[in-house]
């Protein structure tokens, strides 16, 4: 298995109200092989668009870039990029771009938005050619397309490492099934309503033909490296007093490169990412011989950043007040 290496460059600290600055960050991977690679995605911010595929595994990146200098408060509009020179443009920040995005956090006491927007899903059963590498629990399974791809590229990689029992247990659930689910299973084991990561479309729980996950080859492969692909283990044994939710080896979320890194690097479930970014505001990470530059901006105190003109960025809601911007060179 390859191993990918973080490097943390540095931490940029920014100054409070004064610079703001954008950090980068970049590239995601979505996985080998089945998603293109898109080195220079066109800036569609809602799409999440991530490109990215990794070729390189050592870091380099010694390419500085220049950050970015937010502007700040500017009046809201229409427009979201506006050109401007030096290869820069601005991109205007509003509200339900906070509701969208791969890193939106949802938790016991955080629920999906009202202006969050349901994902299309397919129903994996009707769909039986993209069921590949990997079997269904029940018919009833239903994921995005993105994460469908994702998680295919996923345990393709897991096969040729020997890995191949895997199985889907649960997928996407609109908040009426999880609803359902919370009356059938109690708040012990299922989350109300609108609280449900399941409710995004970006999590899934992952099973094994041929034991629990807490000891079988899949379990034990996805706890290694599922991060390489985009995915964490949102809810591990070690973290349950700050996610609130017992060990759950099965459940996986999508949250994208180079943020799965990040918290694989540093140790981090999605709270304490947000929480760390969110009190220091920036910071540089390096993957895959990339380096990108993360950086939080709270809505109230930003409504529009500087980005690069040729789309090597991506922005995603908190999900409670502001944007996480990833930029990379
Ligand atoms: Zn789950």
């Amino acid at each position: 298995m390859k191993k990918w290496i973080v490097g943390f460059l540095a931490l940029a600290l920014l100054g409070f109200g004064v610079a703001r600055c954008e950090m980068n960050s970049g590239r995601e991977l979505d996985d080998g092989g089945r998603t293109e690679v898109l080195s220079n995605a066109p800036h569609t911010p809602e799409a999440g668009a991530q490109p990215g595929d990794r070729k390189v595994s050592d870091p380099v990146g010694d390419t500085d870039t220049a950050a970015a200098s937010g502007t700040s408060a500017d009046a809201r509009g229409d427009a979201r990029a506006v050109g401007e020179g030096e290869g820069m443009d601005t991109l205007r920040l509003e509200e339900r771009d906070i509701y969208k995005g791969e890193l939106l956090l949802v938790n016991e006491e955080i629920a999906i938005s009202p202006d969050f927007e349901a994902p299309e899903t397919l129903l994996l059963y009707e769909h039986r050619e993209l069921v590949q590498g990997f079997g269904l629990m029940d018919r009833s399974i239903r994921l995005t397309p993105e994460l469908l791809e994702r998680f295919t590229a996923m345990v393709e990689e897991a096969e040729t490492d020997g890995v191949d029992r895997f199985l889907i247990t649960s997928g996407y659930r609109t908040e009426e099934e999880q609803g359902e689910l919370y009356r059938q299973l109690g708040a012990e084991s299922a989350m109300p309503a609108g609280y449900s990561e399941h409710n995004l479309g970006m999590a899934l729980d992952i099973g094994s033909s041929i034991g629990e996950m807490r000891v079988a080859p899949e379990g034990e492969w996805l706890r290694e490296y599922a991060w390489e692909h985009g995915f964490i283990l949102r809810y591990p044994e070690d973290k349950t007093e700050v996610t609130g939710v017992k060990y759950e080896p099965w459940h996986y979320r999508y949250v994208g490169l180079p943020h799965s890194a990040v918290m694989q690097q540093k140790g981090w479930v999605l709270e304490e990412y947000l929480a760390f970014l969110k009190e220091h505001r920036a910071m540089e990470a390096e993957w895959d011989g990339q380096r990108y530059h993360i950086a939080y901006y709270p809505l109230s105190e930003t409504r529009s950043i500087r980005v690069p003109a040729d789309g090597r960025y991506t922005v995603s809601g908190n999900n409670t007040d502001g944007v996480v911007v990833t930029v990379w060179e």
